[in-house]
């Protein structure tokens, strides 16, 4: 059977946790916290990050940061997952949503000046499969109606657009280390503050609306209640697994990447013959081997050759449902079809992509998918 997705380990993860235990200090914000942030704002020169215990728990602290009243609206692409529109959602702004571009699943920058109103306070954009959104247009637009930009770069670490590393070019920056993540703790996150105007308060609503951090850093002789907030730090224990998983990133990245482009270049004739679509590339982005993708040409398509593949012992699995058609969110939108999110739900299919994956399981999941082809008489 080749599975979906499968966690890697370093092997260096139980040795830092075995670390944590012993040094006496399991709680958030120790040694291992602030190695990890310090290697986001080394390598690739973040102005300040706050590690969290999930992506998820970055957005909240985002939307948390906007000051969001009810009135206000948020833009969200609809082809993303729950977190980057709940987000928002739970701090009382309603959520606005956009449609992708045809070919490509991020969000179609060209249809949200169409959608901002004197109410809409900040757009999220979400960098599909850590190809980047079209930044400049989108950075352009906010400057020009005041708006905040949150980047949910979930799936983007290690990716670039224009050469700036994503997550580092909105004014916050959300990333996750869910163990399906290039980069893996199980569960984790951390918040980008790219506008220092936020820093201070961000600390406060990271440690429960607390100045702890401050305190434990000297600047302050006691702390307390300053702000509303939550417990979003991970602990020590979190963090040191992740520090192993940092330290191999380079490694991680190149094995990923060399799958993607097997992958890339033995589809590439369905594209050519069928029209099917392989994953979205742009000039401006880099791409980080986070994800690999087929569009099909229907849903029966996507379903009959996903069925297909399970037959042949291969896991592969469709992604997000546009959030403007799901059960909490239908009766609060405002009715527009998005047919291009739509559309990658019902055709969008991904395919296994893990470190441990071989180039020869690489190879026959793209033979089995040829072979699904042939069979149908479709392919040559
Ligand atoms: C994985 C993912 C999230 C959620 O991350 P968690 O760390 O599980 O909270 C949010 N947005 C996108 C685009 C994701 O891919």
């Amino acid at each position: 059977m080749i599975v979906f997705n499968k966690p890697y380990l370093t092997g260096k993860e139980t040795h830092y946790i075995y670390q944590a235990v012993y040094s006496g200090k399991l709680s958030g914000n120790g040694d291992f916290t602030r190695k990890c942030q310090q290697f986001f704002e080394q390598k690739w020169n973040f102005n300040k990050t706050l590690l969290t215990t999930s992506c998820t728990d970055a957005l909240e602290m985002a939307a948390m940061l906007l000051d969001l009243k009810p009135t206000d609206e948020v833009i969200v692409p609809s082809f993303t997952f729950v977190s980057s529109a709940l987000a928002f959602v739970r701090e009382g702004a309603k959520v606005i949503f956009a449609d992708s571009h045809k070919g490509n699943p991020n969000i179609d920058e060209t249809t949200i000046e169409s959608l901002i109103t004197p109410n809409t306070k900040a757009i999220v954009v979400v960098h599909y499969a850590g190809v980047a959104c079209e930044m400049d247009t989108i950075m352009a637009l906010a400057k020009k109606y005041n708006l905040f930009v949150i980047e949910d770069a979930a799936q983007a670490i290690d990716s670039y657009y224009k050469g700036k590393p994503l997550g580092s070019i909105g004014h916050l920056g959300a990333f996750s280390f869910h163990e399906t993540k290039n980069i893996q703790c199980g569960e984790g996150g951390l918040l980008a503050i790219n506008d220092h105007r936020f820093i201070e308060r961000a600390e406060i609503i990271w440690e429960k609306g607390t100045n702890r951090a401050s305190f434990f850093r000297g600047e302050i002789d006691k702390y307390g209640w300053k702000d509303t907030g939550s417990s979003f730090l991970p602990s020590e224990l979190n963090a040191a697994f992740l520090y192993a998983q940092l330290e191999n990133l380079q490694q991680i990245q190149a094995k990923r990447i060399t799958i993607w482009n097997y992958y890339y270049h033995s589809l590439k004739i369905l594209e050519e013959q069928l029209k099917l679509n392989l994953p979205f590339q742009s000039k401006d982005s880099t791409n980080n081997g986070h994800m690999f993708y087929l569009i099909c040409n229907s849903k029966e398509e996507q379903i009959q050759l996903r069925e297909y593949l399970k037959s042949n012992g291969i896991l592969a699995v469709f992604h997000y449902q546009s959030l403007h058609r799901s059960d909490y969110y239908s009766n609060k939108h405002d009715g527009r079809i998005l047919k291009h999110s739509d559309r990658f739900s019902d055709c969008l299919l991904r395919l296994p992509l893990y470190m441990e994956l071989t180039l020869e399981e690489c190879e026959k999941v793209c033979q089995s998918i040829k072979d699904f082809f042939q069979t149908k008489k479709m392919l040559l």
